[in-house]
């Protein structure tokens, strides 16, 4: 499997600002944040996408899921809400290939979820 930066910043090669870890996640600040809260949850282990889970991994998402709700708390940010985002493969956007949940919060956010220029790329397969 290909390495990403992620890996990298999971050994600690590269600095990113952390903000929880547990033995099979870790999460940190993103380095291009969308809103004053954008944190991305990640497995340490290397899974690609959503795509590539098997049905062992539900509890593994589960808990990145519940990281990313603690981590809201602390921060305090879940009494207004957030977004809770993962982007899978082309057509969602997925620029990393090792799965990650961003956490988007601390702003009102839009809705901009739309097919790229006028969508006939969407009856594709
Ligand atoms: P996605 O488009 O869902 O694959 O999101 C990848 C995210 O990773 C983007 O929001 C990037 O800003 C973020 N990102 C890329 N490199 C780093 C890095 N070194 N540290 C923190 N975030 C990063």
């Amino acid at each position: 499997m290909r390495e990403t930066v992620f890996d990298r910043i999971i050994r600690r090669e590269i600095p990113a600002d952390i903000v929880a870890e547990t033995e099979e996640l870790l999460a940190f600040r993103d380095i291009r944040p969308l809103a004053p809260v954008h944190i991305l949850v990640i497995p340490k282990r290397q899974i690609v996408s959503i795509d590539d889970l098997t049905d062992e991994d539900g509890g593994l998402v589960g808990r990145m899921v519940l990281l990313a709700r603690d981590i809201a708390r602390d921060l305090n940010i879940s009494r207004k809400g957030y977004k809770l985002l993962f982007r899978t493969g082309r057509d969602g956007g997925q620029e990393v290939p090792h799965l990650h949940l961003h956490l988007i919060g601390g702003a009102r956010l839009t809705e901009n979820i739309r097919p790229v220029g006028n969508g006939s790329e969407a009856k594709g397969g």
